[in-house]
């Protein structure tokens, strides 16, 4: 398990950790103080509902004078568990708004999936190399997501610009799809501090997740594509202070972002070879061959990385796509040079 870190203040911004009980550890809530004369208790993310996570995030605004109660704004940077997961009961308890990107429904579709959304899903999966029972183990930690993932109903979608006024503290949200098609990250001018949700993090490469068209017409999102058209939007923003969801403060988000960018290359560079090798191969057998100890036991986050790396190695024109009884599969036309995917990539500014 990596260092965790703790309850913080910066200024009016509190970091609130709650845990997840994933192996990535705890989530990053924050808060943002009232101005003085105020009562506008704005929070950033939820935590997991559960009882433990509550009792964390009453127990952190505690220290400062306030509870859940008191809460004002909820700010979502995206629909995932551990960020959405305890808003119905926020919600319900302080009577707050609850604000987040318009795209927030394609992770409460998938983490409660209707039975034709299964059935969608198991045909895009079939196609993607998987039986049927591989797609259960794929999907099995969705078994008990009711009993963690109690997302509520918005009351205003967020698009890319718009601005979020906070007395003394205004934010811009600028959608940066990628890790999820609804990510948002939240910056503050004057203070040139940025909330990065997932999109940024500290010491974990965030996973773009494989997106299951909404029907079999619908284009399929090329996610780690749009990942880094995301990082290149952010990279202009002079950040001081970038705070994740997951890890400590990131200081230099050009620093690392230029590290995904070298590993990213990396493994297109490593798949590359093994189609080179191995001639064409269905994405699930690319998996195989590129995690051999995981890829069953990660199989979404596995298929998801795969997926990302195969969809630039085809519109790169490193990789020709063909269908064979039903199955997608990807070879080589040539291995891309050091460079090709981002141009030269510098770890320095
Ligand atoms: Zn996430």
């Amino acid at each position: 398990m990596r260092e965790q870190p703790g309850i913080k203040q910066f200024g009016r911004i509190v970091r609130l950790p709650t845990p997840t009980g994933y192996d990535f550890g705890d989530i990053n809530s924050y808060a943002i103080l009232p101005e003085p004369g105020s009562d506008e208790l704005v929070l950033i993310d939820t935590g997991v509902g559960r009882e433990v996570c509550w009792q964390a995030l009453e127990t952190g605004l505690a220290q400062f004078g306030f509870a859940i109660k008191d809460i004002t704004l909820l700010l979502l940077t995206h629909g995932h568990t551990d960020h959405f997961g305890q808003s119905a009961r926020i919600k319900q308890v302080s009577g707050c708004e609850v604000w987040g990107h318009e795209a927030i429904k394609a992770s409460v579709h998938r983490y409660l999936p209707t039975a034709d959304q299964i059935a969608r899903e198991k045909v895009f999966f079939h196609g993607l190399g998987l039986s049927d029972a591989m797609y259960d183990k794929a999907y099995k930690y969705r078994k008990h997501m009711h009993k963690v993932y109690k997302p509520c109903e918005l009351d205003r979608e967020l698009s890319d610009g718009d601005i979020i006024s906070i007395k003394g503290f205004e934010l811009e949200t600028i959608h940066t799809p990628g890790h999820c098609p609804e990510e948002v990250v939240f910056w503050q001018a004057e203070t040139q501090q940025m909330f990065s949700g997932d999109h940024l993090l500290t010491n974990i490469t965030p996973v773009c997740l494989l997106h299951v068209p909404e029907s079999p017409e619908d284009e399929r999102i090329h996610a780690l594509t749009e990942y880094y058209q995301s990082t290149d939007k952010v990279i202009p923003y002079d950040a001081k202070y970038v705070y994740p969801s997951h890890g400590d403060v990131i200081y230099d988000h050009l620093e690392l972002i230029a590290g995904y960018k070298l590993s990213t290359e990396r493994r297109l560079l490593k798949i590359s070879r093994i189609l080179e090798k191995k001639g064409a191969l269905s994405p699930l057998a690319v998996a195989q061959q590129l995690f051999p100890k995981v890829w069953e036991s990660q199989l979404y986050a596995v298929m998801s990385e795969v997926m990302g790396h195969l969809d630039m190695l085809a519109d790169g024109g490193y990789a020709d796509i063909t269908e064979r009884g039903g199955v997608l599969h990807y070879a080589s036309l040539s291995v891309p040079e050091p460079g090709a995917a981002f141009g030269v990539v510098s770890l320095d500014h």
